[in-house]
């Protein structure tokens, strides 16, 4: 069963092929879904192109939601080209390499300003843009966050403050758009192997440990968080907003590992 056909949704965060978004985009196409694909920059849009066409998508916009009215000007073309969205994903954080290393103590004000407006504050700046495109319909956003914003995790850093502020705002953005039937969701993420995740110092014992110590015995892979994506953005979930949902092999509920996982 096609159980998106005839929806229309807009992924942003697709990066390459290992990306989470992308893993989230082919479920929602397997699933009947018409996709647009944002690209940050000029660089990525080669590669984001034909990934977008290989999911038989034809709508690719170019969106720096770090850039001053990045996101706007993307809502208004997409509102010209589709003018009703039913889901949107989003799948974006940055912050500087090198302060996903060391101590945050040491988080400079720049990187801390930055960190926040791209992972945190652009969820809000794009639920705003997005709503006079989803409102008549109702629908349905997620974003994706990671354990470190409620446990320390090494050198994850301001990300793991960022991903609390973004979890904060799902909750709050639930309440705004619950109104207009807009439901808005976490995927919490266990470890995968993206740029993203390559770019914090010692993802390779973040990702060893995790796997050895989650009761699943391993993390998730594409497929595994692409179909949660799938969940939030179907009427699967009609009835669940403001949601942190794991995909992380159950590794958050361990508090101390048995014995003879050491
Ligand atoms: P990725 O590198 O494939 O995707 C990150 C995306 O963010 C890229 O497409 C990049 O272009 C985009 N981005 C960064 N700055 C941007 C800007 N200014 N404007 C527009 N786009 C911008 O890595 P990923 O791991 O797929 O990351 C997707 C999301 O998943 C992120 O929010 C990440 O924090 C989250 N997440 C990742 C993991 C993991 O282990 N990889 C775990 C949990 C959560």
């Amino acid at each position: 069963m096609k159980i998106l056909a005839g929806k229309r949704g807009l992924i942003m965060g697709v990066a390459n092929d290992h990306s989470i978004a992308y893993g989230i985009a082919q479920k929602c196409a397997e699933a009947g879904a018409t996709l647009a694909l944002t690209y940050q920059n000029d660089m990525l849009a080669k590669r984001v192109i034909p990934l977008a066409e290989s999911l038989g998508s034809d709508l690719t916009l170019p969106c720096d939601v770090g850039a001053e009215g990045g996101i706007e000007e993307m809502a208004a073309t997409l509102q010209k080209t589709w003018g009703q969205v039913d889901f949107v994903v989003h799948a974006i954080a940055f912050a500087d390499k090198s302060e996903l290393r060391g101590p945050y103590l040491n988080t400079s004000r720049d990187n801390f300003n930055n960190a926040m407006l791209i992972s945190c504050y652009s969820m809000t700046e794009l639920a705003r843009a997005m709503l006079p495109m989803m409102e008549e319909k109702g629908g349905s956003m997620t974003t994706l966050t990671y354990l470190g914003a409620n446990r320390i995790t090494p050198n994850y850093n301001v990300m793991g403050v960022a991903k609390a502020a973004l979890e904060a705002s799902v909750r709050y953005l639930a309440v705004d758009l619950g109104k207009h039937n807009i439901r808005v969701n976490a995927i919490s993420a266990g470890p995968v192997k993206t740029l993203a995740g390559a770019a914090i110092s010692g993802a390779r014992h973040v990702f060893r440990h995790s796997e050895s110590q989650a009761p699943l015995k391993r993390n998730p892979d594409m497929d595994e968080v692409g179909r949660a994506g799938l969940y939030f953005a179907s009427d699967l979930s009609s009835g669940v907003t403001g949601e942190v949902h794991y995909v992380d092999g159950g590794y958050h509920h361990i508090g101390v590992p048995t014995a003879e996982t050491e």
